[in-house]
């Protein structure tokens, strides 16, 4: 009989299994589906012996030092800036667009007042700002929007922005003076030894017990426990009784190149006619010195494994009805991307985990005390 049964064994599953082991002195049988530990920050080194994300590239970036002082308990750190670029009309140009991108793109030479000024002269009206498209035009313009973000939104959704919440886009800032970094967040670095390396440390006790390759399905009334923790979708744990929350999908194609680098930073999107929507390079992500360079496309898909909540909001009506299920189960503890149907960072995640843990100290002292 395990104290705990936690199914998933990704950022939410394994904070967890950590917290219940090491603080309240529990057990915990910790299961996945995959052949692996990390969920979707997975790394691993492929044939060439490059180190790459089996599920696209994970950078680490969070202003709560509260997460940075928990994970570091069980890994060390690499600085990383992360800086994206953008093929648009034959042209590498910097991402979240600032002036450096806008005066590359049309040969130009404005200065931050300038470009205000071309933003402001560009931009559309739009009276109640919804959809992702109506955040873009309202700031920067259909041209700019046509160029930057309709194509690539297309791709990676499979709907146009027109039909998606303003959330999508919003997340991208418009910036103009000439900061290129990605993220602004205070900390931004990477696992010195990798993903994966900091999730053994983190589950590598003799009170969890990990069973890979085994899905809940299939164990769920064989398994003796006495609490659960779910980290999978929402919705199949409840058998898809209202429907299938609509996710969308990646496939990846990881390529190994016969020589030393491909491209001059770690991602490059490409938001026009090309099929994928990203190239990742990992070694720039890593700092790994290697004669060869291994790479990862992305083709979006409506098909596969469920990476991204699709935000509308039917989806997000349909979610509400599955949260109350959810809630009608206080035997069961959902935590999360997929349990709780949001796109997460991976700090938002551990923050949540955290929290999570907090309310089950509090569940088991009233129990204790009752
Ligand atoms: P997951 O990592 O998805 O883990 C859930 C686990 O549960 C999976 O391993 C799954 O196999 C398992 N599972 C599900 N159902 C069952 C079942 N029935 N039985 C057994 N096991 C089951 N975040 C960032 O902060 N920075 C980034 O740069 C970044 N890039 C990303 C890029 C991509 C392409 C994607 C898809 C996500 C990215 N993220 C990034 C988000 C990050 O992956 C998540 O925040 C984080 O992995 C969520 O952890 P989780 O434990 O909630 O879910």
């Amino acid at each position: 009989m395990f104290d705990w049964l936690i199914v998933g064994a990704g950022f939410a599953g394994s904070v967890l299994a950590e917290r219940i082991t090491s603080q309240l002195g529990q057990s915990v049988l910790l299961i996945d589906r995959r052949r692996h530990v990390g969920g979707n920050a997975y790394d691993c080194y492929d044939d060439a012996g490059i180190l790459i994300h089996r599920y696209g590239p994970h950078i680490f970036h969070t202003n709560a030092q509260s997460i940075v002082d928990y994970l570091s308990q069980f890994t060390r750190w690499r600085d990383y800036e992360h800086r994206v670029l953008t093929a648009v009309d034959g042209k590498l140009l910097p991402i979240p667009i600032n002036l450096d991108t806008i005066n590359g793109l049309y040969d130009l030479n404005l200065t931050s007042e300038e470009l205000e000024q071309f933003f402001a002269l560009r931009r559309e009206k739009v009276d109640e700002v919804k959809t992702s498209e109506d955040v873009v035009v309202s700031t920067i313009g259909r041209e700019l929007y046509e160029k930057f973000f309709r194509g690539y939104t297309r791709k990676q959704w499979g709907v146009d922005p027109s039909q998606l919440s303003k959330s999508v886009t919003a997340r991208v800032p418009t910036r103009t003076n000439r900061d290129d970094r990605y993220f602004t967040d205070g900390f931004q670095k990477m696992p010195l030894h990798g993903y994966t390396r900091m999730f053994e440390r983190m589950v590598d006790h003799s009170n969890i017990k990990i069973m890979l390759q085994t899905d809940f399905r299939e164990i769920r009334n064989q398994i003796p426990y006495r609490r659960l923790i779910y980290t999978g979708p929402i919705d199949e744990f409840f058998d898809w009784k209202l429907g299938r929350l609509p996710y969308r999908s990646l496939h990846f194609k990881h390529v190994t190149l016969d020589k030393e680098n491909f491209q001059p930073v770690a991602v490059v999107n490409y938001p026009q006619s090309e099929l994928y929507t990203r190239i990742t390079e990992y070694k720039h992500l890593t700092g790994q010195i290697h004669p060869k360079t291994s790479l990862t496309y992305e083709f979006p898909s409506d098909v596969g494994d469920p990476y991204y909540p699709v935000p509308r909001a039917e989806n997000e009506a349909l979610y509400k009805r599955y949260e109350a299920m959810a809630m009608a189960r206080p035997d069961v503890w959902f935590v999360g991307r997929l349990a709780t149907y949001r796109y997460y960072n991976m700090d938002q995640v551990v923050g949540q985990a955290l929290a999570t843990f907090g309310r089950i100290q509090k569940a088991l002292h009233a129990e204790t005390t009752a």
